[in-house]
């Protein structure tokens, strides 16, 4: 289990717990603070950021890892997410009340245009806490007259458009705003995705991986290579000499989102903690 399933889950998975959704952490002065800053203020905070890591890219080893090491430990306070495969998507949206979609912040400024793959999720019926919230922000990226502002969908609509995600190679998340309140899912991506390009290309950790690893089973694997396209953390290889597919347990986020790939269900996910060579492996 990740440091978070101790810390927010009394040891049992985090993110399924219904109190870290509530609106009573959302009441906090504190945590609103955050989420309206996080919202109005990233757009044009992110550009100046840009030359700060290129800075760190060139500084001395041990400087890199003091600085890595401080903003590990502030975002796992204020804003940190979790790998999440679609079995706990599905949980997730079997006791959640209200799911919203709105524009992504992360695409809008990678790509310039409206991409819709974040869901706001809470257990309020109705217009819940956390969106008339977000109504109240000065924020015209998702909410102005050129966007499609807050889509009510259905938990069962919500999840037929995460399996749609899936098969587009994202990888679906679960995020904090100011820990354990969990305001978001999202669909993440290697090329666009600002938290999955700190992660991978900055190493600047900004999400956990998930509880689980994947596998595949040799006998039923036909290495026609259908998966490879889809693993955004290369841990996946082709052998020649086998025809078959691995994967690198160590190297794996289980994600799960190969599994979409393979018609013929070689590919499946264990618990991490089943795995030794990854059990302590969440970065
Ligand atoms: S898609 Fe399935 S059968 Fe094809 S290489 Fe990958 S694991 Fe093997
Ligand atoms: S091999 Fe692991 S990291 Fe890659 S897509 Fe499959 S589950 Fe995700």
């Amino acid at each position: 289990m990740c440091e978070f399933c101790h810390k927010h889950g009394e040891g049992k998975t985090w993110y399924l717990q219904a109190k870290n959704y509530s609106d009573d952490l959302l009441s906090d002065i504190g945590r609103r603070k955050f989420i309206g800053d996080f919202f109005e203020k990233l757009p044009t905070r992110y550009p100046n950021m840009a030359p700060g890591i290129e800075k760190l890219e060139k500084a001395p080893a041990f400087v890199q890892k003091a600085v890595r090491r401080s903003l590990l430990r502030k975002q796992k306070i204020h804003h940190f997410g979790q790998v999440v495969p679609i079995e706990e998507i599905e949980k997730i949206l079997g006791f959640v009340n209200s799911v919203v979609r709105l524009a992504c912040v992360c695409r809008k400024m990678s790509v310039g245009t409206e991409q819709r793959f974040c869901y706001g999720v809470s257990l309020g019926a109705g217009e819940v806490e956390l969106f008339k919230f977000i109504k109240g922000l000065d924020t015209a990226y998702f909410l102005g007259p050129e966007t499609k502002g807050l889509e009510s969908l259905t938990p069962a609509d919500a999840l037929a458009a995460f399996r749609e995600h899936e098969k587009q190679g994202m990888c679906h998340t679960v995020w904090t705003f100011q820990a354990p309140f969990i305001g978001g899912l999202c669909n993440c991506d290697g090329t666009d995705c600002l938290a999955m390009k700190f992660q991978l290309k900055s190493r600047i950790a900004t999400f956990f991986r998930a509880e689980y690893v994947a596998g595949t089973d040799p006998d039923l694997c036909s290495g026609c290579r259908e998966c490879l396209r889809l693993c955004p953390f290369g841990a996946m290889a082709y052998s020649p000499s086998r025809r078959r597919v691995s994967i690198d347990a160590r190297r794996c986020y289980g994600c799960g989102i190969c599994r979409s790939a393979c018609a013929r269900k070689a590919i499946s996910i264990v618990s991490r903690a089943s795995v030794p060579e990854a059990a302590e492996t969440w970065l």
